[in-house]
């Protein structure tokens, strides 16, 4: 393990931190690229009234501290949901609400219940808390095992994460489900919703009554993904007021959100009808890309996200690392994750209708080559 030593030989991090590994951002490849299909970023514009805003900002707005609890949005956001704003908090990306929920619901070494797999983020959270992490497996079909909750339970741990829709699977678990899982589950459940805009909404999938039935629901919503506004870092969690009010008046920083990213969030929740256009464009290119490389021998496991995780038929382990680096080499970046259960796997973000087809065409091109 290395270790940084100063010049007398003394570690200043602690020991954890000194032993974790970080998190491994997806790529942000320079150079050529065709298609950036590897950090699930959505391939079109944020609304033209976000931009508009972002030039309309007064010199006000930058010289004075910011709405420290973020009212405007807030109140945006709890009239999108049909809640009252006590309900909603705001945050710098959905990464600061994770973070938040370490700090505020377990205790330092407590243990957090996660499934395995899911986002790489929420093991490197624990690591910096000195936290245990309780991992459930997902079955084959990447559904949650029944029991999940006995499970954390039996290990005592206080907060528990599940990522729904799926990531990187792309698998959509009910509301009854996630239901019976917080009603048996003795911590706070946080739901990642990273990508729930995304859900065909023939499904029906509504989580919001969850949080008026269940007291220790946290919803985790994003700007990154349904809004175009990753580069921005604005996220929100909606939940009982009794859970959003520790993170809303102690465990935040001062400022956690700035006043433009404030009033650009606020701007999008507002005209969420041209992200919605945007998510129903995107919900047809996922049906068809699946249809393409179901053609060509792929295995799309069914997905409620803006990605779709490919199995290639027949294919070794090597078969889709080689087919990651010849994509790359062709300035086609997708996502390989060298972990179990996703080796002979790769991560698709649905692009453009021109990606998703510079992206075939590149497949077709490579199993030429083979
Ligand atoms: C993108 C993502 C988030 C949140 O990302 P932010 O950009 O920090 O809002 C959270 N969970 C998962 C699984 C994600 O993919």
């Amino acid at each position: 393990m290395e270790t940084r030593l100063n010049r007398n030989g003394t570690v200043f991090e602690r020991q954890s931190i000194a032993e974790m590994a970080g998190y491994v951002p997806g790529a942000q490849p320079d150079g050529l690229v065709v298609a950036k299909l590897n950090t699930n970023e959505n391939p079109f514009p944020p609304a033209p009234a976000v931009m508009a805003a972002l030039r309309d900002i007064p010199a006000d707005a930058l010289r004075r501290y910011p709405d420290p609890v973020a009212r405007g949005f807030r109140q945006a956001a709890a009239a999108l949901h049909g809640v009252a704003p006590e309900h909603i908090i705001a945050t710098n990306g959905g990464d600061e609400l994770l973070r938040l929920a370490f700090t505020t619901f377990l205790d330092p070494g407590g243990t957090v219940g996660i499934a395995e797999p899911s986002y790489s983020l929420y093991p490197v959270l624990a690591a910096i808390q000195d936290c245990r992490l309780c991992r459930a497996p997902l079955a084959d079909d990447w559904s949650l095992a029944s029991g999940s909750a006995a499970v954390w339970n039996a290990a005592g741990a206080r907060l528990a994460i599940l990522v729904n829709p799926h990531a990187p699977s792309g698998r959509l678990s009910s509301a009854a489900e996630l239901a019976a899982v917080a009603a048996a589950f003795r911590g706070v459940l946080l739901i990642d919703e990273a990508y729930v805009d995304f859900v065909d909404p023939a499904r029906g999938h509504d989580t919001l009554a969850l949080i008026r039935d269940l007291p220790n629901v946290l919803l985790l919503r994003t700007m990154s993904k349904g809004y175009s506004l990753a580069g921005l870092r604005f996220a929100y969690g909606i939940g009982a007021a009794p859970l959003i009010a520790p993170m809303l008046t102690k465990t935040k920083d001062s400022y956690n959100v700035d006043a433009i990213s404030q009033r650009l969030a606020e701007t999008a929740l507002r005209h969420h009808g041209h992200a919605a256009e945007g998510w129903a464009t995107i919900r047809a290119e996922r049906a068809r890309l699946a249809r393409e490389l179901g053609a060509r021998g792929f295995d799309c496991a069914a997905s409620e996200t803006n990605f779709l995780l490919a199995t290639a038929a027949h294919e070794t382990a090597g078969g889709a690392e080689a087919l990651y680096r010849g994509l790359a080499a062709r300035g086609i970046f997708v996502r390989w994750f060298d972990q179990d259960r996703l080796r002979h796997r790769l991560r698709i973000t649905i692009g453009t209708p021109d990606e998703n087809d510079a992206l075939l065409a590149a497949v077709d091109a490579l199993s030429r080559q083979a």
